[in-house]
């Protein structure tokens, strides 16, 4: 409903009676709160996202609130729907859900493509097909079962646009892709992805390994994005619940905020991402050499909490990484392997992060893989201060941060992140 109907329906259900009143009342509230927060840009968090304004110049009839995935395709107007535009979430979304209500499962995408999962199985199995790259119908059917999921969850977001949960706001099973440029996301719950059809691939690491194509938000090319106060979690879908065949995990997830192909200028504040493997990769392929020169990225006032990997994992990109907090207390399915992953022509400015991890030591923060550059101060790790780069071998940066608007002490930092990160927090 937009604003200017809802004010309607305000009037209209004053004459209707005390209870309506009341219910009617209660909506409007929540968006009496909301607005401020909606209209606001990311210059008070600042990074090198603080130029993204998203939809805060919206006009009323560019307001929108969604309950479902057909009212949210209609809100956002296709991809190339510039007009500045607010939209709430209220609710939850599951992306899995059609326009009939119905749950579409992995049968239901593979009806009608002859995908079969014993048949593809045993077509690669790696004791015959070895490790030569996948071909035949077998991947040709998973690829098209893998399509028709795609077509339902996948939602391209248009430029100039906010998205914004209202309290409680859920979205299940959705991958936001931001293509085009200066677009807010705040406030809202994601349950990660989960591809019905991972694919195997035999040139993965020594072993192969299955992988999954959904992030819940993919930046791709875009510049000027603000991710804030949002929760990401793979929910009902752990890892742990995956199994293995061919020896190897068959995970069903990819990321949950990935930042490519030229993606720039990105400010991802104060959200909470928990039970993640692969949770936050910026730049995808050491060949991707048009990298160069954009993927910058703040990331500031975040909770990892059993986080695996990629928080963040760098190619290319100058990033910040500024009072985040990285908790793991060993008792997660999800084990701690590293927080930096410092990836081919990674320069990485790390200050004042706090990691409280189990069963790991200080060197084990930076994971080098093929980069050489990072430059970390106020580190503490398992309540003592460290330095990462010096433990790690790392070279210096050769670039000049410049702080966010907010830079919080490391003594403080566990308290102020557990108390503000995260989607319902702000009110
Ligand atoms: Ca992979
Ligand atoms: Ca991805």
């Amino acid at each position: 409903m937009k604003k200017a109907e809802r004010s309607k329906l305000f009037s209209a259900t004053v004459m209707a009676g005390m209870l309506a009143l009341s219910v009617t009342t209660g909506l409007r509230d929540v968006h009496a709160d909301m607005s401020g927060y909606a209209a606001q840009t990311a210059s008070t968090v600042g990074g090198f996202g603080g130029n993204t304004t998203g939809g805060s110049q919206a006009t009323a009839a560019h307001t929108y609130t969604v309950t479902d995935r057909a009212s949210l395709l209609k809100a956002l107007g296709g991809e190339n729907n510039a007009t500045p535009k607010i939209i709430y979430v209220s609710g939850k979304i599951d992306m899995n859900v059609n326009d009939q209500g119905q749950t579409l499962t992995a049968a239901d995408y593979a009806q009608g493509t002859g995908y079969n999962f014993e048949r593809y199985l045993a077509a690669y199995a790696p004791s015959t097909w070895g490790k030569k790259k996948l071909s035949g119908v077998q991947e040709a059917d998973r690829l098209q079962a893998q399509k028709n999921q795609a077509a339902q969850v996948v939602v391209k977001v248009p430029a100039n646009t906010t998205i914004i949960g209202e309290p409680g706001a859920q979205f299940i099973g959705g991958n936001l892709v931001i293509q085009k440029g200066n677009v807010i996301v705040r406030n809202l719950y994601f349950e990660t992805p989960y591809d019905d059809f991972p694919q195997w691939d035999p040139t993965d690491e020594s072993t192969g390994n299955w992988n999954s194509q959904y992030d819940a938000i993919s930046v791709q090319g875009a510049s000027n994005v603000w991710l804030d106060h949002n929760t990401f979690d793979d929910g009902t879908h752990p890892d742990a619940q995956n199994g293995t065949y061919y020896g190897r995990e068959y995970q069903h997830h990819d990321g949950d905020t990935d930042f490519t192909n030229g993606a720039n200028n990105i400010t991802v504040s104060d959200n909470i991402y928990r039970n993640h493997d692969k949770t936050m990769l910026i730049g995808n392929s050491d060949t991707k050499t048009t990298d160069a020169g954009k993927l910058h990225v703040t990331v500031t006032h975040n909770l990892f909490e059993n986080t695996v990997q990629r928080t963040p994992r760098v190619r290319y990109g100058e990033v910040q990484v500024v009072n985040n907090l990285y908790q793991n207390d060993g008792t997660s399915s999800y084990k701690f392997k590293y927080a930096w992953g410092l990836g081919k022509n990674a320069q990485i400015a790390a200050q004042n992060n706090v990691l409280n991890i189990a069963n790991a030591s200080a060197p084990d923060i930076i994971s080098k893989l093929k980069g050489t550059q990072l430059s970390d101060s106020g580190t503490q790790f398992n309540g003592a201060s460290v330095s990462a780069s010096t433990l790690s071998h790392t070279a210096p940066i050769t670039w000049q941060p410049t702080a966010p608007a907010i830079l919080t002490p490391t003594n403080q930092v566990q308290a102020t992140v557990m108390s503000q990160a995260g989607a319902d927090v702000l009110k």
